[in-house]
């Protein structure tokens, strides 16, 4: 496709402009050809009529001679034709006293001198001879190949055809070249963008042994695309099972504990109101799994706008604390925080990032021991507000913390049963600080504590 559209570009214009050029070259060399013979025609029927030499034969010899000399010196034929149309001289003498009346002699006879290409290709230029009286005697005819100009023209044009022949299947052989070069990997990463757009995540480019450039590049952007589309696809599958699963455990129970009962017979009422207090417990269960995961999904609604304003963090953190503490007292834990200054204002969404430290607060009550101890740190610069919140609780193995974030997952699943997580809190809160254009962090260690360090900047702009 690329060859022909070079060919149809590049070489069918190139071929009509060096006609046009070699055919202009040709016309113009014919008529200076043409001007040429014509003034010699001139000279030499100037000459006759001076020298009266179609009346003085004892100059006849002169004659000849003047003509022979002019003929070879010019490369052309003279003849001298009388008004009657006879030769009376002929530079080649073939034709010494036979008829020539070819229509350029009638026409120099006639009333004007002519110098015109015939169709052999031969140049006629004819001069009438005029006597004292300007009465018109005869005519000189000079006739010359147009051959030695054409020749040279053909020659020119002979060459550049090689060359331009040459310039072609070198051309040719380098277009050649490069589309394989750059068109067949182009062709691999179209073919995989295509097998993409049909759903097969799993299909990647192929760039071993090819040489690093743009192309490699674009495959290369290619391969990542088609890692990080696969990662979510396999991300919303699990998602979906993970969803799925979670909601069947308390179904399971709910069946399991109603069926039971139906059972029995004769169940006393304690044991009904026992019973009926599990199927409820399983049901807030469930309601907090589906009011987490609306959470989420509200977050994951880009269109759902996140709206900013300005608030003073110090106090924000003050009223999370206050709310925080009872659940603190119940396990015994000190909840304090420090306020490293007097004032931190800091654009946010209130609703948004108060749910997201207080899942914060809320794991770290929850994954410490009694008698532990909670410190909420707030310090800024003239950037970023950072906000930590340390416990002296159970930690978390270096293996697990890059897997917290992901969602539903919880490192001790038996314990966190007990705990009542649904393993999403941090998913929120990651998802939170993201759309407030921050960052957060985890440093952990096993039986000794964690900390999670949130940075946001100050302005959203
Ligand atoms: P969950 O609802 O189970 O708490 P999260 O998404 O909030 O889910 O947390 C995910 C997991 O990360 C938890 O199950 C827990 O194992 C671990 N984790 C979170 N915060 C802490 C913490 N402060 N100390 C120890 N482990 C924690």
């Amino acid at each position: 496709m690329l060859l022909l559209t070079y060919m149809l570009v590049g070489v069918v214009p190139l071929i009509l402009f060096t006609n046009t050029i070699f055919r202009t070259m040709d016309e113009y060399f014919v008529e200076e050809r043409k001007k040429e013979l014509l003034n010699q025609a001139n000279i030499l029927s100037g000459k006759i009529s001076d020298s009266q030499y179609l009346y003085d034969t004892t100059k006849w010899n002169q004659f000849n001679e003047e003509i022979r000399l002019i003929s070879n010196k010019g490369n052309f034929r003279v003849l001298v034709i009388d008004a009657s149309g006879i030769v009376i001289n002929d530079s080649s003498r073939q034709d010494i006293g036979k008829t020539y009346l070819v229509q350029e002699v009638i026409e120099a006879l006639d009333n004007k001198d002519v110098s015109r290409q015939q169709e052999d290709g031969v140049i006629y230029a004819t001069v009438s001879i005029l006597d004292k009286n300007s009465n018109k005697i005869g005519v000189v005819l000079i006739s010359a190949l147009s051959d030695d100009v054409s020749t040279m023209v053909g020659e020119i044009r002979n060459q550049s055809n090689v060359l331009f022949i040459m310039i072609t299947i070198i051309l040719t052989i380098l277009i050649y070249f490069s589309t394989r070069f750059f068109i067949e990997p182009l062709k691999n990463v179209l073919g995989v963008i295509i097998k993409m757009s049909e759903g097969h995540f799993d299909q990647r480019i192929d760039i071993r042994g090819i040489r690093h450039n743009e192309i490699t590049d674009l495959a290369l952007a290619c391969n990542n695309m088609a890692e990080r589309l696969e990662q979510v696809d396999t991300s919303r599958q699990n998602f979906v099972s993970n969803v799925s699963h979670e909601l069947k455990t308390p179904l399971s129970s709910i069946k399991v504990l109603s069926e039971s009962i139906l059972l029995q017979k004769d169940v006393p009422r304690e044991t009904y109101i026992e019973f009926l207090e599990d199927i409820t417990s399983e049901i807030d269960r469930m309601t907090e799994i589906i009011n987490d995961l609306l959470t989420l999904v509200k977050l994951d609604q880009k269109e759902i706008p996140i709206t900013f304003t300005e608030i003073e963090l110090n106090q924000l953190i003050i009223d999370i604390t206050k709310r925080m503490k009872p659940l603190a007292d119940s396990k015994k834990i000190e909840l304090n925080y420090i306020l490293l200054k007097e004032k931190v204002l800091a654009d946010i969404d209130k609703t948004k990032f108060v749910l997201a430290i207080s899942n914060l607060v809320e794991n770290a009550i929850k994954y410490t021991a009694e008698k532990g101890f909670i410190t909420i740190t707030v310090d800024s610069d003239h950037q970023n507000v950072f906000l930590s919140v340390s416990d002296t609780g159970i930690g978390i193995a270096e293996e697990e913390i890059n897997k917290i974030f992901e969602r539903f997952y919880r490192v001790d699943k038996t314990r966190n049963r007990e705990t009542g997580g649904t393993g999403l809190g941090l998913s929120i809160t990651h998802s939170t600080i993201l759309m407030h254009n921050g960052s957060i962090k985890v440093s952990s260690k096993e039986q000794e504590g964690t900390t999670f360090l949130v940075c946001i900047p100050l302005r959203q702009t």
